[in-house]
């Protein structure tokens, strides 16, 4: 009997020690395990340009870490209820950034919260001084990140003003990846391009001060923001970005290893019609494989 327990005691205290070391272990993310939805792709087809400028394979791997994103982090509706069109824009926000990373996963981050709209420095959606889009959390919020729907679809649903508060944020959570945000992402941006960032930023934003700027002037509030500013810049009008400050965009396709002034624009957003190619690739009609 005594050498029974004596060998429970042993199978306990193995346990225990297995899910010890499982909690210390950074556990890598999940992987989805289940095809990409077709209602999700149609979100994509319809409503994030990026998405539509890739070819067949890296659309295929664009949808792979949509879902991998959705499976691994929460997303929240706080006075709303947060739907497909939603969980496929913040997805996508998060991964446009980083669709050229290999294996960069958003481990600082494990919920986003979806406001209705606009809230102020205390998450309020009524009363004064609400003029915050999206934010990311620190202190008792560390993991979060906030962000108005409104602000959300805006970003997606306007092609030139050069805004996307999504991306803005997750930006914000890359630049933090290294341990501060400070808008010189140390990890991403190898040490002889540091210096010649920093002064860069410092000059533009200069421009901006003396009103001779067409970067947003939110920019101007430190490195951080201008970081974040101009990635939205980047993403949203690349070509115009390159045109009017080569160095700025020569840098930042440095930054996020993505080449964005050449990808082929395919016009603007347009509703798949019943009578077209699908989207998955079968080859067949839309109306009669994934839209039936
Ligand atoms: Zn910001
Ligand atoms: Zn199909």
């Amino acid at each position: 009997m005594e050498k029974f327990y004596g060998l429970l005691l042993i199978v306990i205290l193995v346990f225990a020690l297995a899910k010890f070391l499982k909690k210390n272990i950074k556990s890598d993310w999940k992987k989805p395990n289940k095809p990409f939805p077709a209602s999700w792709r149609k979100i994509l087809f319809e409503n994030v340009p990026f998405y539509n400028n890739l070819i067949f394979e890296e659309k295929n791997s664009f949808e792979f870490k949509i879902q991998e994103f959705l499976i691994n982090i929460r997303i929240t509706g706080v006075d709303t209820e947060v739907n497909e069109y939603d969980k496929v824009l913040v997805a996508s926000s998060a991964i446009i950034p980083i669709f050229a990373f290999t294996n960069w996963k958003y481990y600082n981050l494990n919920e986003v919260l979806l406001y209705p709209g606009l809230f102020n420095d205390e998450f309020k959606t009524d009363g004064d001084k609400r003029n915050i889009a999206g934010m990311v959390g620190t202190g008792y919020m560390e993991g979060k990140m906030i962000l108005s729907r409104q602000a959300l679809h805006h970003g997606f649903k306007n092609e030139s003003d050069k805004k996307n508060t999504a991306i803005h944020e997750f930006v914000h959570l890359i630049d933090k990846a290294d341990g501060s945000i400070d808008g010189i992402p140390s990890l991403l941006l190898e040490k002889q391009y540091a210096i010649p960032w920093i002064d860069l930023i410092q000059k533009k934003i200069e421009e901006i001060y003396k009103d001779r700027s067409d970067i947003n002037p939110y920019g101007a509030t430190n490195k951080a923001e201008f970081f974040a500013v101009i990635s939205e810049y980047f993403f949203e009008r690349p070509k115009l970005l390159q045109q009017k400050h080569p160095d700025l965009y020569s840098l930042l396709e440095t930054i996020f290893d993505q080449k964005m002034a050449n990808k082929r624009k395919k016009g603007s957003l347009h509703e798949i019609n019943r009578n077209d190619p699908c989207l998955c690739g079968s080859g067949k009609k839309y109306k009669k494989c994934c839209g039936y």
